[in-house]
């Protein structure tokens, strides 16, 4: 079972995505105006933890991230340097995408770009006018949340806070001015613009992730994730737009990270307090995969203290994993297989699922590695450890760095990194895990019908069945498989 926290509604539920095997993502991307820093990769890098979880348990993910390249910053700023809006944003997507890369965050399956998708966020402003949802000023279009019964239902806003009639222009507000918002700006001298079907002009920032998550999504998807610093007003004013239209849910689970912060403070250009990867790499020979590291191990929903100590601890954290498969690939071994370790795989196997299972909990799956990794090298020592089970536990790290992806394997060691695992991969994953103490129970049950005790037979195969295994019996024996739930 897995469970997530939900901003909407603010507690634990169990996730059921709305098709069995597939679930339907949308993840704020960014605003190309800078160049990003760790703390918005921290953002990114918890959605990356949260997807290849996904696909490790065998579903399929449809994942859309947008691009924002056009918004009150990408216009300051181009107009600022003289630039072009598309010269302007270029540069910070392809640095966006590098940075992606150098963490080894896997791809969105879409990219969609603001700009790309002008026409058809005029067409929703006017659906919501059709509606009475919007009203016009001036040649702007502004949200009318009064309107909008459930509005501040995922921030909390209590609705006797809402400022009838009072409009914000900027993208970027506090909850101090809950106020009608600007779904679309018009016209201004100097600033780039569209001619639309509502006239000449440029959409506001939260129509963007509107429209670019139902052109891919539907009108109604999953989970919808983003920093903490979204709830309010990106993302509320995204659900009164998309609901308000379409008259449907929008989102089913909101998942917010919290920020990365150095010196007591969010980590932002503002503050002046940030730091890139770039400048890790280049100024501190820092491995990318140690920032990886760092960035996954706090759990998403705790802030991450920014400090070099923690990111020296992440590195000899990576060290201690690669230098365990490195030495697993150079020891000669006797032939066999040696129980307590079967018994030391499956248990941080197990752990190691049911932390993320929790609410991403990174923190109780890490120590399951290590914990493993501590007591496999006192068997080393003691030379307690056999062929098979070097092998075993090569491909359990293997197994579960689809996730975590920072171990590097020595060339002599051959693993599948590839990640569509599927849900074949998932039961057999499973199965794995749970093979001795099935065979064990099996046992059990056979001896309980050779002595004609079949209410504890029953009791035995019943007991496994609302585990998920089924028992067959052929004449080859007892067979058994995982159904998955
Ligand atoms: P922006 O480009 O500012 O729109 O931010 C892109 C993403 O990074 C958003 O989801 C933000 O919530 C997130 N973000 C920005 N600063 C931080 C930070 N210091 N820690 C964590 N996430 C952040
Ligand atoms: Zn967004």
């Amino acid at each position: 079972m897995i469970k997530f926290f939900n901003t909407l509604g603010g507690k634990i539920e169990t996730f059921h995505p709305l098709q069995e095997d597939t679930v339907k993502l949308y993840t704020c991307g960014p605003t190309v105006y800078d160049y990003a820093h760790i703390g918005n990769y921290r953002a990114y890098m918890f959605e990356d933890l949260l997807k290849r979880f996904l696909l490790f348990m065998g579903f399929d993910v449809i994942h859309v991230m947008n691009i924002t390249d056009v918004d009150d910053k990408t216009i300051k700023g181009a107009i600022e340097q003289g630039v072009s809006l598309a010269e302007y944003t270029e540069k910070y997507v392809h640095a966006f995408f590098y940075g992606l890369e150098t963490l080894g965050i896997m791809k969105a399956d879409h990219y969609p770009r603001a700009t790309e998708n002008v026409q058809e966020m005029a067409a929703l402003v006017k659906g919501l006018l059709e509606k009475g949802y919007a009203y016009e000023r001036e040649g702007s279009y502004y949200f009318k949340i009064a309107k909008f019964s459930n509005y501040g239902k995922l921030s909390n806003i209590d609705q006797r806070e809402l400022k009838e009639g009072v409009r914000v222009d900027s993208d970027e507000y506090e909850k101090e001015s809950v106020q009608d918002f600007a779904l679309w700006k018009a016209q201004k001298e100097d600033e780039p613009f569209w001619e639309t079907e509502i006239g000449p002009g440029r959409p506001g920032w939260h129509i963007e992730c509107s429209v670019m998550s139902a052109k891919y999504l539907g009108d109604t998807f999953d989970i919808h994730c983003g920093g903490v610093d979204n709830i309010f007003p990106h993302h509320e004013n995204e659900i009164a737009q998309s609901e308000a239209f379409s008259g449907k849910k929008f989102v089913n689970y909101w998942l917010h990270c919290q920020h990365l912060i150095r010196d007591g403070e969010k980590m932002s250009k503002s503050r002046g307090n940030i730091i890139t990867i770039q400048e890790l790499i280049k100024n501190h020979g820092t491995d990318p995969m140690a920032i990886r590291l760092l960035l996954l191990s706090t759990h998403y929903r705790k802030m991450l203290n920014f400090t070099f100590d923690a990111l020296d601890q992440a590195k000899s954290s990576l060290e201690r994993i690669n230098e365990f498969v490195a030495k697993l690939g150079s020891l000669s071994l006797k032939e066999g297989e040696n129980p307590e370790v079967v018994t030391l795989v499956d248990e941080m196997r197990q752990k190691f699922i049911q932390g993320l299972s929790n609410d991403l909990n990174i923190s109780s799956s890490l120590t399951a590695v290590f914990e493993m990794i501590k007591k496999v090298n006192i068997l080393i020592a003691k030379e307690k450890i056999l062929k098979t089970d070097a092998e075993n536990l090569i491909k359990a790290i293997a197994s579960i760095n689809k996730i975590l992806r920072v171990v590097s394997f020595p060339p002599n060691i051959h693993v599948n990194d590839g990640m569509k695992v599927g849900k074949d991969a998932q039961v057999k994953f499973l199965e794995r895990s749970l093979s001795h103490k099935i065979d064990k129970k099996i046992k059990e049950r056979e001896q309980a019908r050779q002595q004609k005790n079949y209410a504890l037979a029953d009791k035995i195969r019943d007991d496994l069945m609302a585990q998920g295994v089924v028992l067959e019996d052929t004449k080859n024996g007892v067979r058994w498989k995982i159904i998955k739930k």
